[in-house]
């Protein structure tokens, strides 16, 4: 018979990366890999220590898994873990636990799967956490965009931030790796490739190599396809990147760039590595360089010490530079962290009431950035998900685009003529032929 195992992914990009990499290790073994729903002889859950009240979920996810099967045996895994084993380890029918290092060595560490009175811990101390561990790509969006990590870690110290301490220092795949795995996500049919990483704007020290050198060997990979850098630090996009990304076809004209607070104030108290006035500048730059560029904003309410000025501080800035969304989360404790020990607790109704204002704020310049595109001509790559009446894709600059179903769009790149913004926020078009290839623009 058999054996089933059903995994689980709370958090980013990268886990999910992750845990698609843990799936075809169990393929290997001569697993089936079934739906979390249904019943299994192994759960495994890649956990997020981002996500607030880590544990109760955790906690839930394991009730749920052992109701679908009592005998289950029940992996935990991921950030959460690394930080709080033991935490983990006293969940009743927790049978082992592994740290960020050990996740992907999983078959070199468990000998059976048969149930355990007392839960295995095998985690590594952080400082331990100084290889890169590849993890297979991940399908975005059925087979027409994959998440490609490339780094992994982070070596700075934004003071809310728990990842350094759950994912180790920053390190990075070799260029060699990289390319030869690029070139196969190329051959197996994606048009898309997103770089993931927890600070992909760092790749490449300890490899003489850095993002954008890295760049100019994958626009030079012979073939139909797009990048996309899936978040970079305002610190680390530099010039040479924001011209390749002017210059070449095959670089998507979007950028995600984490702001976190528009108070020079609280962007001091977080540790982050540029002032409110770099981060201006560059949002100018950009804009001078790209046309039609759509930008990205990750921005945090209720960090400790934001009053309401410093709220409306950031709330003015976001509101007049030139961004197309938002990306907003509500501040929430994490233990040994800095910013924890800091004064000026903002009350919790307050944070989510901030987080509602910047929302709106998102949705009003999402939909000011897709009027803008009303009347232009976009290359959008339909995803084959959508079998019904319609089909959805990207264009290059991160515009939602629906249309009627027309199965020779699917995983093709398509020049479509934007005429009107649908009631749900998407954009809709005229089709104007499919593009075959992409040209490169030397740079
Ligand atoms: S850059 Fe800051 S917020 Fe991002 S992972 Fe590193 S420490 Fe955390």
């Amino acid at each position: 018979m058999v054996n089933k195992v059903a995994l689980q992914t709370l958090g980013c990009k990268l886990n999910f990366s992750e845990t698609s990499t843990i799936g075809n290790q169990f393929t290997n073994f001569g697993f089936e890999v079934v739906d979390f729903k249904e019943k299994a002889d192994v759960y495994l859950f890649n956990t997020c220590s981002v996500t607030e009240n880590a544990e109760r979920e955790c906690r839930q996810l394991v009730r749920r898994a052992l109701r679908l099967n009592p005998k289950a045996f029940i992996i935990v895994t991921g950030c959460y873990a690394q930080l709080r084993p033991e935490e983990i380890a006293k969940i009743d029918g927790v049978d082992v636990v592994l740290g960020s290092k050990e996740k992907l060595n999983l078959f070199t560490l468990i000998n059976d799967f048969e149930k355990k009175d007392l839960a295995c811990v095998f985690v590594s101390p952080t400082q331990e956490l100084n290889e890169f561990g590849k993890a297979q790509s991940t399908d975005a969006d059925n087979r027409t965009r994959a998440y490609f990590k490339i780094q992994d870690g982070c070596d700075y110290k934004c003071s809310f931030c728990t990842i350094p301490l759950a994912r180790g220092t920053s390190r990075s795949m070799s260029p060699e790796d990289l390319v030869t795995e690029f070139k196969q996500l190329i051959k197996a049919g994606y048009k898309e490739i997103i770089l993931t990483g927890v600070n992909v704007g760092d790749y490449g020290a300890a490899h003489d190599i850095n993002l954008y050198k890295l760049l100019l060997k994958l626009v030079e990979v012979p073939g139909e396809f797009r990048i996309r850098i899936s978040s970079i630090e305002p610190n680390l996009l530099t010039d040479e990147i924001i011209d390749l990304t002017a210059k070449s076809s095959k670089m998507c004209k979007h950028f995600h760039i984490p702001l976190q607070s528009g108070s020079p104030k609280i962007l001091k108290l977080m540790q982050r590595r540029y002032k409110v006035s770099d981060y201006q500048n560059l949002i100018e730059k950009i804009h001078n360089k790209i046309s039609d560029v759509g930008i990205g904003v990750d921005v945090i309410t209720g960090f400790p010490g934001e009053t309401q000025h410093e709220f409306l501080e950031t709330y003015e800035f976001l509101r007049k530079i030139p961004v197309s969304y938002l990306h907003v989360f509500t501040y929430s404790e994490r233990p040994d962290t800095k910013a924890i020990t800091m004064d000026g607790e903002v009350d919790v109704f307050e944070r989510k009431r901030r987080t509602n204002m910047l929302r709106i704020l998102s949705e009003k310049k999402k939909h000011a950035f897709y009027e803008g595109m009303v009347g232009k001509e976009l290359e959008i790559l339909f995803e084959s998900k959508n079998e019904g009446e319609t089909i959805e894709g990207f264009s290059s600059n991160y515009v939602r685009v629906i249309n009627k179903f027309d199965n020779t769009l699917v995983n093709e790149i398509s020049r479509v003529e934007i005429t009107k913004i649908t009631e749900e926020n998407l954009c809709a078009g005229k089709i104007k032929g499919i593009q075959k290839s992409i040209e490169l623009i030397a740079c």
